[in-house]
C-alpha cells in the first residue's frame, strides 16, 4: 500500500513540531524518516498512524484520502512497530505475535492453524523461535523489540511504519532486522538514528530538521559532509563501502572539531 503525505503540520498544544512535511514511499520502498532527537519523527509517524490528528495537510493510502479509510480495513494493511513498546504486558511471547492475526480474524472466529503457522514463522524470521512461551514482560529490551517486529510481520501488511526499530539491539540484530524488513518487499516507512544502516538498507531517505524537511532523496545523494553538519551540527568523513552497497560514516567528537 502507498503512502503519500502532502503539507502535513501536527501541533501540540498551539506549537507547531511538524511543519508542512511532503514525503512518500511507493513500489515497495525502504524509505528512511533521519533527524535529530525532537524534530518531529515520531510525531510525523503518529499522525500517520493515527495516534494524532494533523493540523493541516492530508495523508493518503495507495491514493485515497486516510479519513474515508476505517481503522478496521487499515489494520489489515498496515503495521506499526513505534517507540514505546516497553508495556507491561502480561501474555506471553505468542500471545502478543498473535495479536497481529487481530485485524485478519473475523469477531468470534478463533485462529486457525494457519494463523499459528504465520505466528511460528515470523518468531523465526526474528530469531524467537524458541520464546514463545516466555512471558514477554520477562524479556530483555532487544528481545522485545524484535518480538514486536514478529508481531507486525504475522499482521502481514502492506506497509510497515517503523520508529526506531534498532535502538535497543546489538549489531548482529540491527543488521538482520533491516535485511528482514527489507525482505519483506512491501513499502516501509523508518525514523532510524543510524545514518550507515540506512544508507546500506533504504532507497530513499528524508531528512527531518525542526519539523521539516531538509534534505530528501537517494542515501549517497543525501548523506554528504555538508548535510550531516548542518542538520546535526557534527563533522564527519564519509567512504563509500567497499564490499556492500551504502556508505560508513565516521564522525568527529564535538569538542575536537
Ligand atoms: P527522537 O529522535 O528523540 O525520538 P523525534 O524526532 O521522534 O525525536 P518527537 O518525539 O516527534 O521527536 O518530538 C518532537 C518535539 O515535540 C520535541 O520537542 C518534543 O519535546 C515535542 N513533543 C513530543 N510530544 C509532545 C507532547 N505530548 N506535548 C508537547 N510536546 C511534545
Ligand atoms: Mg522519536
Amino acid at each position: 500500500m502507498d503512502l503519500t503525505v502532502k503539507d502535513l503540520s501536527v501541533k501540540y498544544s498551539e506549537k507547531e513540531i511538524v511543519k508542512k512535511v511532503s514525503l512518500e514511499t511507493s513500489d515497495n520502498s525502504f524509505v528512511a524518516l533521519l533527524g535529530p532527537n525532537g524534530s518531529g519523527k515520531s510525531t510525523l509517524l503518529r499522525s500517520i498512524y493515527r495516534v494524532l490528528k494533523p493540523s493541516g495537510g492530508i495523508i493518503l493510502f495507495d491514493g485515497k484520502d486516510s479519513e474515508d479509510i476505517s481503522n478496521r480495513k487499515l489494520a489489515k494493511e498496515m503495521a506499526v512497530v513505534s517507540q514505546m513498546n516497553n508495556l507491561n504486558f502480561d501474555f506471553t511471547v505468542k500471545e502478543i505475535v498473535m495479536m497481529g492475526r487481530t485485524p485478519h480474524l473475523n469477531i468470534l472466529q478463533s485462529e486457525s492453524s494457519k494463523d499459528y503457522e504465520i505466528v511460528n514463522s515470523a518468531l523465526e524470521d526474528v530469531g524467537m523461535e524458541d520464546y514463545g512461551n516466555r512471558s514477554y514482560t520477562s524479556l530483555s529490551g532487544g528481545e522485545k523489540q524484535r518480538i514486536m517486529l514478529a508481531r507486525a510481520i504475522a499482521q502481514e501488511p502492506k506497509l510497515l511504519i517503523l520508529d526506531e526499530p534498532t535502538n535497543h539491539l546489538d549489531v548482529r540484530f540491527q543488521l538482520q532486522t533491516l535485511s528482514i524488513v527489507k525482505k519483506l518487499g512491501i513499502n516501509v516507512l523508518a525514523a532510524l538514528h543510524d545514518l550507515t544502516l540506512a544508507s546500506q538498507f533504504c532507497d530513499y531517505l528524508y531528512i527531518l530538521k525542526d519539523g521539516e524537511i531538509d534534505s530528501q532523496g537517494k542515501p549517497d545523494q543525501v548523506l554528504t559532509k555538508e548535510v550531516i553538519k548542518r542538520v546535526y551540527d557534527i563533522e564527519c568523513e564519509i567512504v563509500q563501502a567497499p564490499n556492500s552497497k551504502g556508505l560508513l560514516i565516521s564522525y568527529y567528537p564535538p569538542q575536537t572539531v
